[in-house]
């Protein structure tokens, strides 16, 4: 996995331009919780960008978790590779908010195919920690 010392210098694949090291490590490491709903929300797309699936349901809302998710985040890591993010919009998520959504569009190719994902994501505070409880999701056709 992307844990040696020079990936943690590498660009962040969220796009923020820092070193993955000042940006989503922390958290997906369970150093540093996200402070933010977009903070989470990119820790999670470069999550699935590294194939973290711990951290992927650890940051699930526990009554949105099933069974078979880390059978399905596996699959879908190994299968699909996220080229980019794009952050579209933001509501509320900051610190001191229990609720936050974040409108993002992720690139990905699958099976030979680019394609897009919108989605305009939910979290909520809990415990004291921000979680994905869903979001509306399209599919657009890739550039
Ligand atoms: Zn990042």
């Amino acid at each position: 996995m992307l844990q040696d010392d020079r990936t943690l210098n590498l660009p962040c694949p969220c796009g923020s331009g820092k070193p993955y090291q000042d940006c989503c490590q922390p958290a997906i490491s369970g150093q540093t919780p996200a402070a933010t709903a977009e903070a989470l929300m990119r820790s999670r797309y470069t999550a699935f960008a590294l194939g973290q699936v711990d951290y992927l349901i650890e940051t699930l809302a526990p009554k949105q978790r099933r069974p078979d998710d880390a059978a399905i985040l596996a699959e879908q890591s190994a299968s699909t590779t996220w080229t980019g993010l794009q952050i579209i919009d933001r509501r509320k998520g900051r610190p001191r908010d229990e609720r936050g959504e974040v409108e993002f569009i992720a690139s990905f190719e699958a099976g030979g195919e680019k394609g897009r994902l919108h989605e305009r994501s939910r979290f909520r505070r809990e415990r004291g920690r921000w979680v994905y409880v869903d979001g509306e999701v399209e599919i657009l056709p890739g550039l």
